[in-house]
């Protein structure tokens, strides 16, 4: 008998928010290992073109663009024939849920990425997360779905942490030092950061990120938010996750256990790194960046946050303390504010000011259902956007 040769399967990878910056990047790491995934589909919400050109250059089997606006926009027209074509916010949950897809990557900005976290991991497929705010929102809800091993945290911080993890009894981990550039105002007074601009504000010194995360890590809100993405992944309580400075970006967090043993992880700032780790779990494979040489580095530097100047990092421990609800009012806030921000209508420390009084004119309950999640983050806009037209 003629023995029967069969190629190396392909992990089916699709990817949601394909044009942002951890889009370009996970479809950089899939063209570098071609031989190990295979791109099927891919979303995006506004920008068509290079949602058609990695469709073309992927040669994938369906498309999707989120923003209805931008349905009909003609490039849409060069997709490859036979690629199937969705239109709007559920076409996202849509791909995630496709028969041909293993592993989908929700690179979504915002709490717009929660349905589609949802509808990975009721599929039961991998879900590789960069979209924290999914789990800042409906951790609740998402993690009592995800199996082990299901859900690969993409954030660079809560994948290291993930790896330091392995092969630990969680139980003997004393607590998670959740490493933080500072961002480019680190040190510096709240007098200080009320003159900043966005321009200021879009110069990040280690990381190359879409507006809305540079903004989160000027003002630190994402490391808040990282510490309630942290405290739903890895099941710690808030008290025993610490942020940590580390200016040069290079220990990406680090955990210490009951007997006094630190593990970190450590490596280039690089974010093809993780995601490729989410794609290869458990497996690693060649790595998709330059490598570091520790003998050029010089020195490593440590800090303590400023919790009072940085006051969206108190604000975001507050709401993950309170839990319930009011993560998510903290992060539809911030996200208003941080929109308005960029459009010129906030100042910098207003960003705070819009966050904090609409967490205090919500009545916080605890989650019971994507409905009521849905509501909350609706008034949660509408209130910041009538806080931010007022000021103006
Ligand atoms: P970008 O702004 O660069 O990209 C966002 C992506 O989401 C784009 O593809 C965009 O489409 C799409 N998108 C925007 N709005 C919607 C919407 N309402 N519905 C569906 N899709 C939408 O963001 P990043 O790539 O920087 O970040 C993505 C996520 O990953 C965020 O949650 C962020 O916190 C997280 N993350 C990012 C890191 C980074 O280094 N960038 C590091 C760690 C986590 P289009 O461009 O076509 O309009
Ligand atoms: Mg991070």
């Amino acid at each position: 008998m003629q023995p029967t040769f069969e190629g190396p399967v392909r992990v089916r990878v699709a990817i949601l928010g394909c044009t942002g910056s951890i889009g370009m990047q996970a479809l950089d790491v899939c063209r570098q290992h071609s031989d190990k995934l295979e791109v099927v589909a891919l979303s995006a919400h506004s920008r068509t073109k290079e949602l058609v050109a990695a469709a073309r250059e992927f040669d994938v089997h369906a498309a999707c663009v989120t923003d209805e606006t931008h349905a009909q926009d003609p490039v849409l027209g060069e997709l490859p024939s036979d690629c199937e074509l969705l239109v709007g916010p559920d076409g996202a949950p849509a791909l995630a849920q496709r028969d041909d897809v293993d592993v989908v990557l929700v690179a979504i900005v915002g709490a717009a990425g929660l349905a589609a976290s949802h509808a990975v991991l009721k599929s039961g497929k991998r879900l590789a997360l960069a979209n924290k705010e999914s789990l800042v929102v409906g951790g609740d809800l998402l993690m009592p779905l995800a199996a082990p091993g299901q859900l690969l945290p993409v954030d660079s911080e809560h994948g290291a942490i993930y790896q330091c993890l392995m092969g630990e009894n969680p139980r003997e981990a004393h607590c998670i030092w959740l490493t933080c550039s500072g961002g480019p105002f680190y040190g510096r007074s709240i007098s200080e950061l009320a003159q900043v601009t966005r321009h200021d504000a879009l110069a990040h010194p280690t990381w190359n990120m879409g507006a809305k995360i540079t903004i989160d890590s000027a003002t630190l809100m994402n490391k808040g938010l990282e510490r309630i993405e942290a405290m739903h992944l890895f099941g710690m309580g808030l008290d025993r996750i610490k942020v940590l400075i580390q200016r040069e970006s290079k220990i990406h967090s680090m955990v210490e256990f009951v007997d006094g043993s630190v593990i970190a992880h450590l490596g280039a700032s690089d974010m093809r790194i993780p995601i490729q780790y989410a794609f290869s779990y458990p497996e690693r494979w060649g790595t998709p960046a330059p490598r570091v040489d520790f003998r050029t580095i010089g020195q490593l530097t440590f800090g303590a946050p400023d919790m009072e100047a940085f006051r969206c990092l108190k604000l975001a421990e507050a709401a993950g303390e309170a839990g319930g609800t009011l993560p998510c009012v903290l992060n539809a806030a911030n996200e208003i504010a941080v929109d308005a921000f960029l459009r010129d209508e906030l100042s910098f420390t207003g960003i705070a000011e819009v966050v904090e009084a609409c967490m205090d004119a919500h009545d916080r309950s605890d989650v019971v259902s994507f409905e009521q999640l849905y509501d909350v983050d609706a008034w949660a806009r509408a209130h910041a956007s009538t806080l931010v037209a007022a000021r103006g």
